[in-house]
């Protein structure tokens, strides 16, 4: 079952960013060595008592005229209903009620999303209750008053939020099919990408029932096999803004990859990777999610015998936290190498949730252990007593050894590599959690 995802729409300087970061916290989950994420915090993960849910900021740059304003809320608010499961509205006891909040609200309202009214700046209840009953005109339920600042009704507003979270569903948690996301940023080929796929397979494109997002999911048929394909292109942007449009291929990304068994992160041969493929490989990365990277447009490229080697190099160069991936160079246009596609995607799930023995496991780890000794620091050696793997997607290790202290970054590192070696793995993450056992 995917997690669900909370958005966060307003007016500039309502304390989005603040509320943001109190949610986030420390729990907020980055791989260090994962960029782009940790510089602009677009999406976070939150956990509120049992409840997981990825929260995203749909606010982007300041404006400065009421014109701008109220066409960037709709904007946001836009974004919010076509990706998010429950929408937090925002709103400012001091600045009082808008004539852009009631537009906003109208159309919050309309799309039928749960929409929890949040007011804030509310860092003291006796005196600026009798200001937070004015939200009530806004007709979009009661306000729930909150300081972000000083994190105040927070746990009224989550308890709000979570209970308006879909219910659990059977039908989609039992959908068996391949889950198949096609991220990257705008231009890339990816709308061309579905569209061939599903032209070459004469099958219909279908709404998806069973989702409460607004996710266009396609069928695909190949061998006899069913695929569904999840499309980020979606809502094709007017707004000229580089930033925001950046702002929404990410959070399209982060919706569809928490659904994904697999990604596609296609990139424009044409104009080779960039910092901004990195940032949204980022995303599957960190959510342990099967990778392929697809290099798109191979037909409009001049190629020697040393293009596909120079290609790799940079890649493998600029997702260099990725080094797993596998890398495809394909044409949406022309249908090249498209079959190639689903033998990898067929692979690269079957890895993702492949199991190995423990047997095996240990004498693999004790081989490794034996060729190259483990670090050691102030002549306390690390010991490793046992490895066993304790789940799939991605599959996840615990390691038990003496001193956490002492197993270092490389180490962990050269016992992943000697595991892929001998169980492939291709096109998976791993995780791996050290444990001491005393
Ligand atoms: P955004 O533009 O909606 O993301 O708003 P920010 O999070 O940047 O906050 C705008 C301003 O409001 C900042 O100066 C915050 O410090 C302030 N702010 C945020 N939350 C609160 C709050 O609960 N109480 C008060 N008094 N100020 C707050
Ligand atoms: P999206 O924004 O990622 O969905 O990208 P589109 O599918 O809309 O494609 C963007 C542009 O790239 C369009 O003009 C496509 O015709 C073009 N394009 C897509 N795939 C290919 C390809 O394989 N080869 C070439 N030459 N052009 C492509």
């Amino acid at each position: 079952m995917s997690k669900p995802v909370v958005a966060i729409v307003g007016r500039p300087n309502v304390g989005k960013s603040t509320l943001f970061n109190v949610l986030a916290g420390e729990r907020i989950s980055i791989v260090k060595d994962t960029p782009g994420v940790t510089r602009d915090r677009i999406y976070a993960d939150v956990t509120w008592l049992d409840y997981h849910f990825t929260m995203i900021d749909t606010g982007g740059i300041e404006p400065d005229s009421k014109d701008i304003i109220l066409s960037q809320m709709r904007e946001q608010a836009e974004i919010a209903i076509a990706t998010a499961d429950v929408i937090i509205f925002l709103t400012d006891v001091r600045q009082g009620l808008q004539d852009s909040d009631s537009k906003v609200a109208d159309m919050l309202r309309r799309s039928g999303k749960p929409v929890v009214l949040v007011v804030n700046k509310v860092d003291s209840f006796e005196k600026f209750m009798p200001d937070v009953y004015e939200f009530y005109n806004l007709g979009i339920g009661d306000p729930y008053p909150i300081s972000a600042s000083s994190m105040l009704g927070l746990g009224d507003m989550l308890d709000e939020v979570v209970k308006n979270f879909p219910e659990y569903n059977k039908d989609e948690a039992e959908d068996e099919r391949p889950k198949v996301a096609i991220i990257g940023k705008p231009n890339v080929g990816k709308s061309s990408l579905i569209n061939k796929l599903a032209q070459e397979d004469r099958v219909i494109v279908s709404d998806i029932a069973g989702t409460t997002r607004d996710a266009i999911d396609t069928d695909i048929r190949y061998n006899g096999k069913e695929y569904v394909f999840i499309d980020t292109a979606g809502l094709r942007r007017k707004n000229k803004i580089k930033e925001e449009i950046e702002r929404y291929s990410i959070i399209r990304a982060v919706t569809a990859v928490e659904r994904a068994d697999v990604c596609i992160i296609v990139i424009d041969a044409t104009e080779g990777v960039t910092e901004q493929d990195a940032k949204i490989a980022g995303i599957a990365h960190e959510r342990g999610k099967g990778i392929i990277i697809a290099v798109n447009k191979w037909d409009a490229i001049e190629k020697d015998d040393k293009t596909i080697y120079r290609h790799t190099e940079k890649i493998r160069q600029i997702l260099s936290f990725m080094p797993y991936a596998e890398i495809l160079f394909i044409s949406a246009k022309s249908g090249q190498r498209l079959n190639k596609l689903f033998d990898m995607i067929d692979l690269v799930i079957e890895n993702n949730s492949m199991r190995v023995a423990t047997g095996v496991l240990n004498e693999i780890v004790a081989e490794a252990v034996a060729m190259q000794q483990p670090p050691s620091d102030k002549g306390k050696r690390l010991k490793i007593y046992y490895t066993t793997q304790v789940a799939v997607k991605p599959p996840t290790f615990v390691i038990f050894v003496n001193d956490k202290e002492l197993m270092h970054f490389s180490y962990t590192r050269y016992l992943e590599n000697r595991i892929r070696d001998t169980f492939g793995f291709r096109g998976t993450a791993l995780k791996f959690i050290i444990r001491e056992r005393k």
